[in-house]
């Protein structure tokens, strides 16, 4: 019988790097070293496209364009177990590291890459780190320029990259220059006033799985679907480890041995689906919360600076 704790369906989400991709290491490796390196993404992949076949979950996987460039069968595999493939940018920089030209050139060309690999289109985006913040609200516009419909890359809480204030907890829209997308952002639950992320990365490993459930049940009576997203690695307690402060090896190293049966415990107890099946269901339910991001947007890098004010503006 169905444990399943309630109808509601979430989304399932796996962002796909390898174990020396974490985030702005100090010393940490160059791109020109990374392909000396082990490389155990396809492995930790294949185990959880098991895992989810197991469970009969479909899933979206935001597939960094380096590792798809190297792991052409992994990207196919993928598509041909039927989830969905979006980005994950092409190189793995967060936004704050991108003029509007770089951040261009990456998405445009990470997206045709995995295009070309699963032969259908590429619609959806999450930024390395969940990067995109008021001061980056201008990679909305090159969003919408390079074809992507929706975005998973906010989070309305506690970031270690700034985070994105936002009314909505749940998926929305945003308004932007160029026109608008879907937000899917990350899930966060209200604590002594703050908000913090508890369905993937370094929170879905660290905190106890009754009080992921917990969370998602409040999320999900509130109508909102829960984002869970894990990265390969984290199923992955034989990864080289890299050297990182104490903070930054806590946050990155925590919970490996038990994660991979927290991943089995969400699919047993929930309903899940791709962020592009969701939409299609659910899309329109979002049509009137917009996020109008047109003011910050403006206040791109490639903007020329602001004029100096008039000598008789105060006159
Ligand atoms: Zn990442």
């Amino acid at each position: 019988m169905s444990q399943r704790a309630n109808g509601a369906i979430n989304l399932l989400t796996v962002d796909v790097e390898d174990w020396f991709h974490i985030l702005e290491v100090e010393g940490g490796y160059t791109r020109a070293q990374w392909n000396g390196l082990e490389s155990r993404v396809a492995a930790n992949t294949d185990a959880l496209l098991q895992e989810f076949a197991d469970a009969g979950a479909t899933a979206t996987f935001f597939v960094v364009g380096w590792i798809a460039a190297r792991q052409r069968d992994l990207v196919r595999r993928i598509a041909a177990a039927g989830h969905e493939v979006g980005s994950h940018s092409y190189w793995h920089e967060v936004i704050q590291g991108h003029t509007r030209e770089s951040l261009a050139a990456d998405l445009g060309g990470s997206r045709k890459l995995l295009e070309d690999l699963c032969g259908r289109p590429v619609r959806g985006f999450r930024a390395p780190g969940g990067s995109i913040t008021p001061a980056t609200a201008w990679a909305f516009d090159v969003l919408v320029e390079q074809g992507y419909a929706y975005d998973s890359s906010l989070c309305p809480g506690v970031s270690s990259h700034g985070g994105y204030p936002s009314p909505f907890h749940g998926p929305h829209r945003v308004r932007c220059n160029t026109g608008e997308l879907a937000e899917l952002p990350s899930s966060t639950v209200a604590v002594a006033g703050r908000r913090i992320p508890y369905a993937g990365g370094g929170y879905l490993r660290l905190f106890p799985y009754p009080v992921i459930r917990s969370c998602i049940r409040l999320d999900n009576r509130g109508g909102r679907p829960a984002n869970v997203y894990v990265h390969p690695r984290e199923i992955d307690p034989e990864q080289p480890r890299m050297e990182l402060p104490w903070k930054r090896r806590f946050k990155y190293y925590v919970g490996l041995r038990s994660t991979r049966a927290k991943v089995r415990a969400l699919l047993r107890e929930h309903r899940f689906a791709s962020a592009a099946d969701w939409l299609a269901a659910h899309g329109a339910e979002i049509a009137d919360r917009v996020l109008d991001v047109r003011e910050v947007a403006a206040r791109s890098p490639a903007a020329p600076p602001d004029p100096p004010p008039s000598p008789s503006a105060d006159r």
